[in-house]
């Protein structure tokens, strides 16, 4: 099959090696490649965060764990790490429903929990250093003769190819005359200074992190719905830092390195579906809010699944 994919984010370039390794003749077209997409400023650690629908997410999510997972045992120049990082709550929840499928996942002892928080669990996840992870991920997807062209795209039925795979993010926006995505706006600093293991509050009204990467540690965040500014603002760090001190008190300014801002593609749930526009094949892959690194393993396993069973029948 010919395919076309719209997009070199996490999501555009994941289902790209997948659609390679099925057999299939596979260009990427997009606007933007790293380090100037989205994808690049993901934190980023594996969470299904602020992302619907929540069955789907957790089984997407578990299915990228594991090749994450095995990312960090056998390519570990692809920049992915297992870490230990404690997640903090202002009430009693209940536990994740992944919570048996991933490691070293307990209950926290009221003694580890800090003031203004009283429930919590420890988990281990990959976390994926993104300055190292999209070149990788390019990297892979050229290794096995895919092709990237550069372009904007108006219309998704003028492409090429026997399927075209939207994996545009916020690009939905004006492609798909899409109202339902929208940014939720990420800043995040980054500090020359090691937490030891991730501390986090990942609640969207009160979003808190510290994720050690391997030379500096991203601290967040914001989560601003229907903002699209990407400058730094002076008061969103001051926000970050406030926070971040109330579950790392050792934290220390002097350390501050630099920021970034990111528009995660937020949407109602994540688009992943067929629609024939005009006698095209369309696969929609966007709409992954603070997850889409989270997921894209396992939506990019669903586009091959798609792509392949519409192609049959
Ligand atoms: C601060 C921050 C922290 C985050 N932390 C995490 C985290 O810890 N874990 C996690 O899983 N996720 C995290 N995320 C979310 C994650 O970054 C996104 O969900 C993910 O990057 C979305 O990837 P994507 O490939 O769908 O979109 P993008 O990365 O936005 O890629 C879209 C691509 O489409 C191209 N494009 C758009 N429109 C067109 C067009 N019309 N024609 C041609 N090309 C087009 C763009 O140029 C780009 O290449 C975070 C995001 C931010 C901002």
């Amino acid at each position: 099959m010919r395919c076309t994919i719209v997009g070199a984010g996490v999501s555009g370039l994941s289902s790209g090696i997948r659609l390679l390794e099925s057999g299939h003749d596979v260009q990427i077209l997009s606007d933007k490649f790293s380090p100037e997409t989205v994808s690049d400023v993901a934190a980023a650690i594996w969470y299904p965060f602020l992302v619907r629908p929540a069955d789907k997410a957790d089984t997407w999510g578990l299915v990228t764990y594991s090749v994450l997972e095995e990312l960090c045992e056998e390519s570990p120049e692809a920049g992915v790490k297992m870490r230990d990082g404690q997640e903090y709550l202002r009430g009693v929840v209940d536990l994740p429903p992944w919570k048996d499928e991933i490691a070293a996942f307990r209950i926290l002892e009221e003694g580890e929990i800090p003031d203004g928080y009283v429930f919590g669990w420890e988990f281990r996840a990959p976390v994926i250093e993104m300055p190292l992870y999209m070149p990788w991920l390019k990297a892979r997807f050229e290794e096995q003769a895919g092709v990237f062209k550069q372009g904007f795209v108006k219309n998704l039925q003028d492409l090429e190819g026997d399927v075209i795979v939207n994996c545009v993010g916020l690009g939905a926006r004006e492609l798909c005359d899409d109202m339902e995505i929208k940014p939720a706006r990420g800043q995040v600093i980054f500090i020359d200074q090691d937490p030891g293991i991730g501390h986090f509050d990942q609640q969207p009204e009160t979003l808190t992190y510290t994720i050690p990467r391997s030379d500096v540690t991203v601290l967040g965040g914001t989560a601003q719905v229907d903002d699209w500014d990407l400058e730094i603002r002076d008061e969103d760090n001051d926000l970050i830092l406030s926070k971040v001190e109330a579950i790392w008190p050792e934290l220390d300014r002097s350390k501050i390195v630099g920021g970034a801002v990111g528009l995660r593609p937020s949407r109602t749930e994540v688009r992943l579906e067929e629609e024939n526009i005009g006698g095209v094949r369309v696969i929609h892959n966007y709409g992954h809010g603070g997850a889409g690194v989270t997921l894209s393993w396992g939506c990019a396993d669903e586009v091959v699944s798609i792509a392949e069973s519409s192609n049959e029948s």
